[in-house]
C-alpha cells in the first residue's frame, strides 16, 4: 500500500487543509511539501460539509501573481501561493513565515482561496473549513476528504483479504481508522443524511450492507 496515512494533523492551518493529504494527494507533497512539521495525528470529525460563501467568489477577480506581493515589498520568502476567490489577492501559505492568505482572509473578511500551486486543485474556505474541488461546470463543490481517503483504504483492506465489516478499531498500517469511519457513514444513513452518492459508493463495497 506505500505511504503514510498523515490525517489532520494538529497544527495544520485553515489555508493547508487536511484533504491534501489522502490518497490522491500522495501523489505530491500533500498541501505545503515535506518542509511542513507534522503533529500528532487528530482526525477532524467528520461532519455533514457546506460552504454558504460561494456566492462570494467573484469570477471576474484579476488573475493571480506568480509572487507573494506583500513578501516583496518586505523582501521576505514564501513557500507556497494562494489566491483569494472573492477579490483575487495573491498571498503566501500557512508554512511560509507570513501567512499572508490567512492574514488577507481575517483582515478582510474573504472567505475562500484557491492554491496557486501546479497540480494542485483545491480551494479551502476559512469559515466553514472546507476543502472544494473544481466542477466541470467551472464552479466549486465541496468534497469529503475523510469519505474519499477511508474508501480507498477500504477497497485496499477489502481487496487484500481483511476482515469486513471491519471489527472494532480495525485501523489500516499506516493508522487510517478504517472502524471510526466506517461507523461514520453507517450513523450518517441511519440518521438519513448521508449523502446519496456516498451512499452508492459504499453500497458498492463488495460484502456492504446497511
Ligand atoms: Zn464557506
Ligand atoms: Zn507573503
Ligand atoms: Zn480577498
Amino acid at each position: 500500500m506505500g505511504g503514510m496515512w498523515l490525517g489532520h494533523a494538529a497544527n495544520d492551518t485553515p489555508s493547508d487543509p487536511p484533504g491534501r493529504r489522502g490518497p490522491r494527494a500522495r501523489m505530491s507533497h500533500g498541501s505545503d511539501g515535506p518542509d511542513r512539521p507534522i503533529g500528532p495525528i487528530v482526525y477532524r470529525r467528520a461532519v455533514q460539509a457546506t460552504c454558504g460563501h460561494l456566492n462570494r467568489i467573484d469570477p471576474e477577480r484579476p488573475a493571480p501573481l506568480g509572487v507573494c506581493p506583500t513578501c516583496v515589498a518586505m523582501g521576505s520568502e514564501w513557500v507556497h501561493l494562494r489566491q483569494c476567490l472573492v477579490c483575487g489577492q495573491t498571498g503566501c501559505c500557512d508554512s511560509s513565515p507570513n501567512r499572508h492568505a490567512s492574514n488577507h482572509s481575517a483582515e478582510a473578511g474573504h472567505e475562500v482561496m484557491q492554491t496557486l500551486e501546479e497540480g494542485e486543485d483545491w480551494a479551502w474556505c476559512f469559515v466553514d473549513q472546507v476543502t472544494m474541488e473544481p466542477t466541470p461546470q467551472g464552479g466549486w463543490e465541496v468534497v469529503d476528504p475523510f469519505f474519499e481517503a477511508g474508501l480507498w483504504y477500504a477497497h485496499e483492506a477489502i481487496d487484500t483479504g481483511g476482515p469486513f465489516p471491519f471489527p472494532a478499531g480495525a485501523t489500516a498500517d499506516d493508522g487510517f481508522p478504517l472502524a471510526v469511519w466506517e461507523s461514520t457513514y453507517r450513523g450518517r444513513h441511519r440518521a438519513g443524511t448521508l449523502d446519496p452518492d456516498q451512499a452508492a459508493a459504499l453500497e458498492a463495497l463488495p460484502g456492504w450492507s446497511w
